[in-house]
Formats: C-alpha cells, structure tokens, sequence
C-alpha cells in the first residue's frame, strides 16, 4: 500500500472519542504507515501513545493543535516534531488549560441562569485534559437540554449566543515562535476553514513552515489552491484527516494524509532532536 502518514487526529485527550493508544491500533488496522495525535492544545496524546507505537512499530511524530488568534480570526497552528517536553509548549498547554477551565465555568454559570444545571466535574472523562464547547455540547444533549449538538451551538454558546464567552487566546505570531523555540515545525491548519479569509495573506506573511493543504472532504481544485500558494511561499504541505472519532461520523482516520517526502522530513528533524533529550 501507498505511504500514508495522517498528521491530524484528536483523541479523548481533547474532543476526540478515541483514546490514543485505540488510535494506534486503528491507525495500524487501516495500514497506515505513520500518525501525529494533535489534540487541541495538549501533547498528552502523544505521551500515552508514544511507547505502545513503537512496540507496535507506528512511526508517531509529536503534534498538537494550537488555539490561537489572529485580530479577531481563530487561528488553528498545527505544531509537528517539537520536544514534547519542551517547558515553552508545556507552558503554553498548561494556560490554555487554566484559562479554558475559568472560561467553562463563566459558560456554566451563564447556563445555570437560564435553568440549565451543569456541574464542572460532568465535564470531566478519563484522559481528557483539554476541556471546550464541544463537551458542554455533549452534557447539554445527555441531560436533554438540546436536541443535538448542533443545536446547543445554535441556541447557547455557539460565537455570539447567548451563554457564549470568549476565549483568551494567544497571537498566531506568538505561538509560531514558541514551536520554533520548542524545535518544531509551525503549520496553518486547514487554510480553506478560516472564517475571515481577508486575514490568510496576513498569516501567510509569517514564518510559517508549512500548511495543511490536504484535508478530509476537500475537492482537488481547492487543494490545489494551497499547494500553489505552498510553492509560491516555500511552505511544505501537510495532511490529515481531522478525525474525532464518533462526534464527526463523516470522516474517517487516513481519509487526507502527508505526502511521503514531507513525512520523513519531519520524522528525520524529530529523531535527529531526540538524540539531545
Ligand atoms: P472551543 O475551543 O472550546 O471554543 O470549541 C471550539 C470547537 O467547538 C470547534 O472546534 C468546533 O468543534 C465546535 N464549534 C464551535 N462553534 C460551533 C458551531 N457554531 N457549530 C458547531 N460546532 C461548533
Ligand atoms: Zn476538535
Ligand atoms: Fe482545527
Ligand atoms: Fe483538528
């Protein structure tokens, strides 16, 4: 089978159903030859992970999904082959944990007002480290206070709803650096998401490494709108296929994957670091 390496999946470290170790496995079933767990604001994934994948023999490259800001845009970075344990990323982590955490109580008390009970530990699960609205959705379904998650987004705390509250967020620029500081490679996620796209030339000013150019339910002439502008500024191209397991049936793990070449690149900047841990 071809080289594939998915270099975008979450696990219930963040919002993803499946635990890191099952995304191993799974990975391992669909004959995927490499995987980089990048959970919203947490690199805990790939530490539960990292020794099952080299039993196992899965090439497991370090990644996150950094949450940041650009003006007024949320801004995904994708952060590839850094030391895991570098203090800059676990400090960046470990703030977006905290403010997440005040921010969710802000959310629950406005909740609370409008007769909706939900206490901070139901929002609580095993691995899960990173806690967002993805989770509130999901209590807010289970007690029947929503139909679906959808609608808990279009009634409450979806951006501008009524129990909605911002998140404190880091610069885009900002958090660039602290993946170079942390030897890592800095991605833009999934360009084509962007709400605002008048800010993507802005970002695309910045020293980025590469962009996430291949992604799950992308056509081909989209995609090749990101290679173009990837060549044009020396950017390389990742992928992935940003799966979440059961919260997101429609997309399957190694459904959008990195080209061979941009892998190894990575792969051979992270085990040429691992030598000085
Ligand atoms: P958070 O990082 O806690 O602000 O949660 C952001 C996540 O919530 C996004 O990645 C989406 O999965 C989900 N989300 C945000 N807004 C909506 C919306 N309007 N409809 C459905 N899901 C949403
Ligand atoms: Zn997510
Ligand atoms: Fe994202
Ligand atoms: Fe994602």
């Amino acid at each position: 089978m071809e080289f594939r390496a998915d270099l975008h999946c979450h696990s219930t470290c963040s919002d993803g159903t499946v635990t890191p170790k099952e995304l191993v496995d799974l990975a391992l079933s669909l004959g995927l030859s490499a995987l980089a767990i990048t959970d919203h604001d947490t690199v805990e994934g790939y530490f539960l992970a990292e020794q099952y994948a080299k039993e196992k023999g899965l090439a497991l490259l370090s990644g996150s999904e950094l949450s940041t800001v650009h003006g007024r845009a949320s801004i995904h970075i994708l952060a590839y082959a850094f030391r895991p344990d570098h203090p800059l990323i676990q400090a960046f982590c470990l703030e977006q944990v905290e403010s997440r955490r005040e921010r969710n109580c802000e959310i629950l008390v406005r909740l609370r007002e409008r007769g909706m009970e939900i206490a901070e530990e139901e929002l609580m699960s095993d691995e899960r480290v990173v806690v967002g609205r993805p989770h509130i959705a999901q209590v807010l379904l289970n007690k029947g206070y929503v139909y679906t998650l959808q609608d808990a987004f279009n009634k409450y705390i979806g951006d501008g709803k009524p129990c909605y509250v911002p998140a404190k967020r880091r610069s885009a620029r900002d958090v660039v650096e602290v993946i170079h500081e942390a030897g890592g490679f800095a991605v833009l996620a999934h360009p084509h998401l962007i709400k605002q796209q008048s800010v993507v030339g802005e970002l695309l000013e910045m020293p980025f490494d590469g962009i996430e150019g291949y992604y799950s339910r992308f056509n081909f002439v989209r995609n090749l709108k990101w290679l173009e502008i990837a060549s044009e500024k020396g950017f390389f191209v990742t992928g992935g296929s940003d799966f979440h397991g059961t919260v997101k049936p429609g997309v399957a793990l190694g459904c959008a994957w990195a080209p061979e070449k941009t892998f190894n690149k990575l792969w051979a900047h992270f085990k040429g670091d691992a030598f000085f841990y």
